[in-house]
């Protein structure tokens, strides 16, 4: 039987920490302040949304939410961005992506203070990853699935990692994230052959391709470790990860589920690097 990695435990255990750095944070008369900045009202937006409000809430974190049209002209998304991005009373923003067909997210990437960047979006930050420097944000998401493997003892360190999936949001990051961690590490992606065995020859694979259940028992052996990133739905129209989790977790060391995996570790990571602007801005 494999070990379920649950991300519900993970993030209670995060929450100790996160309330103490909120205290201290608190004493020094700073009241940490997230910013969302969301475009109109696509449903995934607003489950994410609504998953943050409440952890949020439960760490004493307020959160300012803006909700602007969706026929938003671009002049008018960028100023509305800045006066977010400009705001003292903000210390981290969170910018709901893709934005509505017709408007460019460019300006507000490229103009956004890298200190309040939590899901590290800007190239400034990326930049930071990629050097393996400690300063700046990762994307939240790779985060997650780092403190996830920590959490439950798995050391990437000298270890066969496998990414499925090369995306500037999951894939790419993690790819430095696991770096940086001494991971040996493998990016595959649409175009990879062999991709099966490639897989199996790995300690460690995360599964972040956007395919519903496309990691079946073929890609795993009785070692592996899997984290599952995909958040899809299958020919029922349920939720589902990139991982087929029934066949799989007969078989593998342990595995991460969807939902109750990655998606529930993200938040807790986007409070910590709330806090941390916080700190940094004062
Ligand atoms: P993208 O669609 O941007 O990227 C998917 C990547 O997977 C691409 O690199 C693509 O290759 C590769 N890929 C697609 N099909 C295959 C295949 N059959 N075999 C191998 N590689 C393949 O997706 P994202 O990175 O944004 O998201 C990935 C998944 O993670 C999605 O399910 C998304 O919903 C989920 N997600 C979950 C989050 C969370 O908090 N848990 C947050 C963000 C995303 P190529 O580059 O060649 O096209």
């Amino acid at each position: 039987m494999a070990v379920v990695m649950s991300g519900k435990e993970v993030s209670a255990r995060m929450k100790e920490m996160l309330l103490a750095k909120v205290s201290e944070l608190k004493g020094k008369g700073i009241n940490p302040t997230l910013g969302i900045v969301r475009v109109g009202n696509r449903d995934d937006d607003l489950v994410y949304e609504r998953s943050i409000l409440k952890r949020f809430h439960t760490l004493g974190i307020d959160v300012d939410v803006h909700e602007l049209p969706e026929d938003i002209s671009q002049d008018d998304f960028d100023s509305q961005f800045m006066l977010v991005n400009d705001d003292p009373y903000i210390h981290g923003i969170l910018l709901f992506r893709p934005l509505p067909e017709g408007l460019s997210d460019n300006y507000a990437i490229l103009h956004m203070n890298p200190k309040k960047d939590i899901d590290g979006m800007s190239p400034v930050n990326a930049a930071r990853i990629f050097a393996g420097e400690n300063e700046g944000f990762a994307p939240c998401t790779p985060s997650a699935v780092m403190a996830m493997l920590a959490q439950y003892g798995y050391d990437v360190a000298g270890h066969n990692v496998v990414i499925v999936g090369r995306s500037m949001v999951v894939g790419r990051p993690l790819a430095m994230l696991m770096l940086k961690a001494n991971a040996t590490v493998t990016v595959c992606h649409s175009r990879t052959q062999n991709i099966q065995e490639i897989c199996k020859r790995a300690d460690i694979v995360i599964a972040a391709a956007g395919q519903a259940k496309m990691l079946t028992a073929d890609y795993v052996t009785r070692k592996s470790v899997v984290v599952d990133v995909g958040i899809d739905t299958d020919s029922e129209g349920n939720l589902c990860g990139d991982v087929d989790f029934e066949k799989v977790e007969p078989i593998v060391r342990a595995v991460s589920p969807v939902p109750g995996g990655v998606g529930a570790v993200t938040t807790s990571i986007l409070a910590e690097n709330l806090l941390k602007a916080a700190k940094m801005l004062g």
